[in-house]
């Protein structure tokens, strides 16, 4: 090792690798995996002094109060398909199901719980109940006949397997092309069917009047009947540890504290696979990659940021309606309108002052997260991209007027704002923590149109992260995807282009 050698090849263990993972978020993992097991010597370098990416845990606020510190609730990394073919349950990993997904509260303390059953939900609709009904058993098929509609990415191989499921294809698509205010409105007669479709397609970051933004609330939905909104006992971080650990089990190598700022500070590799947003490959790659793809990677729209926090509080939530108690996840807003202007606010570049605010509270089924008798509260609302603005009054007022008495119980917080975010991860391009916007065209083609989205002009470069497909949440689709596909350029050519 010379002087001059980078922070990598210092800190490496070897000179070169089959493969090298810019990233150890999920999509980096779940990639690294899939190459490790095919029998290529793998090395992921991570920027954080932990792996995990944007599913991590900490002591945010006290000694003791265990929070997730971005993602929290996974409806897709539960009922993942590459996910569930890992023994994950060896290296740690339990998941906590409850038979409620999520609950959603109005002003006269009316609340709809969204159960695994849908019969059980739709009872809650009253006049709605056949529309709610309806709706749900004519998109619950199987999860893993679903998965391949929802999570496969639009290339060929997965158009060939799309063909084989054309009427769930095409109930599912029709559908979900529709704005969630469209869809809701039609299908239901009454406000309470509105209102819980909008706070499950407000997960987007998109208004609810634009085309497509139907589509995360059916994906969402249709996951909380058919695997549940679960978490990790013990945090986000636990998920994490155990895909690292494994990886590690099948021989590879992990390096932490290394932030890359070129793919030339790298050991000598067959195979790059970023787990990055397309700016930030863009930048690294230099000239490894021709100049009108880097526009094209540069011109990647990004979505609303989110301004985030967390709880220590001394008893659970008073919820004004004590079967929230029930939920691990509350989505706070009440009607749609309220809900679609809160939405509509922030994709105008303006902030809500009764922002639409998603929250979980894990201690309750989790008591691992907080000491005895006392628990934590984790929740975020959307604001403009890169926003300053500090949420913490709204977002405490938005749970104070669904549970007198919230303010009363908190002991300490904790918030993050969209440039905390992108601090603390450079994949959150001002606050924006979906990977990009998700508006139809980005949505379909990510991160630019190409025959196969995690490829680039250079041979040994890919991506593999939520900006790629099927993008946002903790899945490790993408980069399940993008290490298949490097595989596959891999067998046909073993030549390194730099
Ligand atoms: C507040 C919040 C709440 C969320 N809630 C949920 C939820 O409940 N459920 C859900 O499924 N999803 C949720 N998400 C989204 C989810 O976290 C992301 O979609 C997911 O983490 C994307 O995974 P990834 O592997 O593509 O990227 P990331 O998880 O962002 O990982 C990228 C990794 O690359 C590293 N990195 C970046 N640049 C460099 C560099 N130059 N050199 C070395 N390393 C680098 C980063 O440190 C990071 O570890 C949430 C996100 C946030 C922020």
């Amino acid at each position: 090792m010379s002087k001059t050698d980078s922070l990598i090849k210092q800190k490496a263990s070897k000179k070169s690798y089959d493969a090298i993972i810019i990233g150890a978020g999920p999509n980096g993992l779940a990639a690294a995996i899939v190459l490790a097991k095919a029998g290529l010597d793998v090395l992921i370098v991570e920027a954080c002094n932990t792996v995990g990416g944007g599913c991590r845990s900490a002591e945010l606020t006290l000694p003791g109060y265990l929070h997730d510190v971005c993602s929290s609730v996974y409806p897709l990394g539960y009922g993942s398909p590459f996910f569930r073919t890992l023994p994950l349950n060896d290296f740690g990993l339990r998941w906590i199901n409850p038979d409620v997904s999520y609950a959603h509260p109005f002003d006269d303390n009316k609340a709809i719980l969204v159960y695994r059953s849908i019969e059980k939900t739709a009872t809650q609709f009253k006049e709605d109940s056949d529309a709610y009904y309806k709706l749900m058993q004519s998109l619950f098929i199987d999860w893993d006949m679903l998965c391949e509609i929802l999570l496969n990415p639009l290339h060929w191989a997965s158009i060939q397997k799309l063909i084989r499921h054309p009427l769930s294809l095409a109930n599912f698509a029709s559908k979900s092309l529709m704005s969630a205010e469209f869809l809701s409105k039609t299908i239901f007669q009454h406000s309470l069917g509105p209102g819980v479709f909008a706070g499950v397609s407000a997960h987007s970051g998109l208004p609810l009047t634009s085309i497509a933004s139907a589509s995360i609330g059916l994906v969402l939905n249709i996951a909380a009947h058919a695997v549940g909104w679960p978490m990790p006992e013990g945090g986000a971080q636990k998920l994490s540890n155990s895909l690292g650990e494994y990886f590690m089990h099948l021989n590879g190598e992990i390096v932490t504290k290394c932030n890359i700022n070129s793919l030339e500070e790298l050991p000598v590799s067959r195979l790059i696979l970023c787990d990055l947003m397309p700016q930030q490959v863009s930048r690294l790659a230099g000239h490894l990659l021709p100049t009108a793809y880097k526009k094209q990677l540069e011109n990647y729209k990004y979505g609303p940021g989110s301004f985030k926090m967390d709880w220590a509080l001394n008893g659970p939530i008073p919820w004004n309606n004590p079967d929230c108690l029930k939920a691990p996840t509350v989505h706070l807003g009440g009607s749609f309108e309220e809900i679609a202007q809160s939405e509509q606010a922030v994709n105008s570049k303006s902030h809500s002052s009764k922002p639409y605010v998603l929250l979980a509270q894990h201690s309750l089924f989790d008591s691992t997260r907080a000491p005895a008798n006392k628990h934590t509260a984790w929740a975020y609302c959307h604001v403009p991209n890169g926003s300053n603005v500090d949420m913490t009054e709204a977002i405490e007022n938005q749970i104070e007027r669904f549970a007198h008495g919230f303010k009363e119980r908190i002991i300490a917080r904790s918030q993050i704002s969209p440039s905390g975010l992108a601090s603390y991860n450079a994949n959150y391009i001002g606050g924006d923590i979906n990977g990009g916007s998700l508006r139809l065209g980005q949505l379909l083609m990510r991160p630019v149109p190409r025959l196969n989205p995690y490829s680039t002009p250079n041979e040994t470069i890919y991506l593999c992260s939520a900006a790629t497909p099927p993008g946002s949440g903790v899945h490790g689709m993408s980069g399940y995807y993008a290490a298949l596909s490097a595989l596959a350029g891999w067998h046909a050519k073993k030549s390194i282009a730099f």
